[in-house]
């Protein structure tokens, strides 16, 4: 544990104590619900689920064509076999195939123990129940095994995994209509400062509107998480650690924004220490300096800082890895790719720094990436423009026009 008071003045922490110290104070949520299978979408599994069944149930044909026994195949010559019936796919076929005999099938249908192949229809020629198979048929073709896409008691998704519109489907094929899943993150969420207003109201000088609970929102939109906004509180000691610790009771985080740093209306971090403990503040990163995580009671607390743009740094680098270890989620690594700048970026060693980038690809594939225009921690306007953040390190001086760099991409469609 690094003390907030103890923490050497002058040495900022690193993001990755920042992450190590978070990671090592959180534990995942242990409470479980079930769930009927078309609402777990983006929830985390609480057990290991296996199939009941093998996929596919039956052996069934890939193709519509003519289900026959390759016993039968004349390798010499065309041959001609007798349709004796039909499977459809929902209505097997329920007589029994004999030597010199085929049937029609039609894709997803169950073919009969005695076929051991499916001729394309498209390939053979019918005269009536006289089916004319090529010479060329080739035997064990276009059958799809029980079981040779999941077996029975196979496991199909491990506790941990954040449920995905594909393991939905998969869950859903194998018969699964329910799934035990941890109970997602109960968040609350407020912006302090005495110059914010509401959105509806007309601005006076010296106000601003409140952005930063609006991109909390969009942040904490996912269903592992239960978020609850709690509006805007003044920087008022008293009012500031009333609504700390009333939240704190029934929230296992709390996210603040504002506060944070060393202005004399900056009350969070001395508040948290007086109604729980800091952990740390200030960070090694632009932006995003100020920030403090401590705990109240069972409760994270994370103190962001007030400007927008630190709010969404903060967020992506700390917030998200804690309350995704909170929500019993596996792991996840960001997705950092290398880019080459295509314009210089300034920037003074000492501390890591997120610019807001623009990155795309290049007809040859290259990954190239330009500023999305000015970087204060207050211009929202590149915010919005930007699709990465270009994750410059500590020690970097400044980027020229063709050198590499990492990127990290907000998401993974351009
Ligand atoms: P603070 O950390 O409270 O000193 O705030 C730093 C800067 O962020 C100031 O310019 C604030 O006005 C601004 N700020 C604080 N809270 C918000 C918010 N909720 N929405 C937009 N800007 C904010
Ligand atoms: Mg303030």
């Amino acid at each position: 544990m690094i003390d907030a008071c103890s923490q050497d003045s002058k040495r900022l922490l690193t993001l990755q104590e920042a992450l190590d110290n978070i990671k090592t104070n959180i534990s995942a949520i242990t409470d479980t619900e079930i769930l009927p299978l078309q609402n777990a979408l983006g929830r985390v599994l609480a057990a290991d689920v296996y199939s009941p069944i093998n996929l596919p149930f039956d052996r069934n044909a890939a193709m519509d064509g003519y289900a026959y026994a390759s016993a039968d195949n004349n390798p010499e010559q065309a041959f001609t076999l007798t349709r004796v019936g039909t499977s459809w796919a929902g209505k097997p076929f329920t007589g029994q195939l004999q030597s010199g005999e085929c049937i029609r099938i039609f894709t997803g249908a169950v073919v009969p123990p005695e076929a051991d192949s499916v001729l394309m229809q498209e390939h053979a020629t019918a005269v009536g129940e006289n089916i004319q198979f090529p010479a060329d048929a080739k035997p064990l073709q276009n059958i799809r095994e029980a079981g040779e896409d999941i077996k029975q008691g196979e496991l199909l998704c491990k506790a941990g995994k954040k449920l995905s519109t594909f393991d939905i489907g998969l869950l859903a094929a194998v018969g699964v209509s329910e799934v035990i899943v941890l109970r997602p993150v109960n968040i609350a969420y407020f912006s302090t400062g005495d110059e914010l207003t509401a959105l509806g109201q007309p601005l006076e000088s010296g106000k601003i509107y409140d952005s930063n609970r609006y991109t909390l929102n969009g942040l904490l939109t996912d269903p592992a998480y239960r978020a609850s906004d709690l509006g805007v509180i003044a920087d008022d000691p008293q009012q500031l650690e009333t609504q700390f610790t009333q939240a704190a009771k029934n929230h296992d985080v709390i996210i603040s924004t504002g506060g944070a740093s060393v202005g004399d209306a900056d009350y969070v971090k001395d508040i948290l220490a007086r109604c729980g403990s800091v952990n740390f503040w200030k960070l090694a990163i632009k932006p995003g300096k100020p920030l403090a995580y401590g705990t109240i009671g069972n409760c994270h607390f994370f103190g962001l800082p007030g400007n927008p743009v630190a709010v969404v740094v903060t967020f992506q680098q700390l917030v998200t890895p804690a309350l995704r270890k909170l929500s019993g989620a596996d792991d996840l690594k960001k997705l950092r790719l290398q880019a080459t700048a295509t314009c210089p970026l300034k920037k003074a060693p000492g501390r890591q720094e997120f610019l807001r980038g623009i990155f795309s690809q290049t007809d040859d594939g290259e990954i190239v990436v330009t500023s999305a225009g000015r970087q204060g921690s207050h211009i929202l306007s590149s915010m919005s423009r930007s699709n990465c953040f270009i994750v410059l390190p500590a020690a970097c001086s400044g980027i020229q026009a063709g050198d590499k760099v990492v990127v990290e991409p907000f998401d993974l469609f351009l």
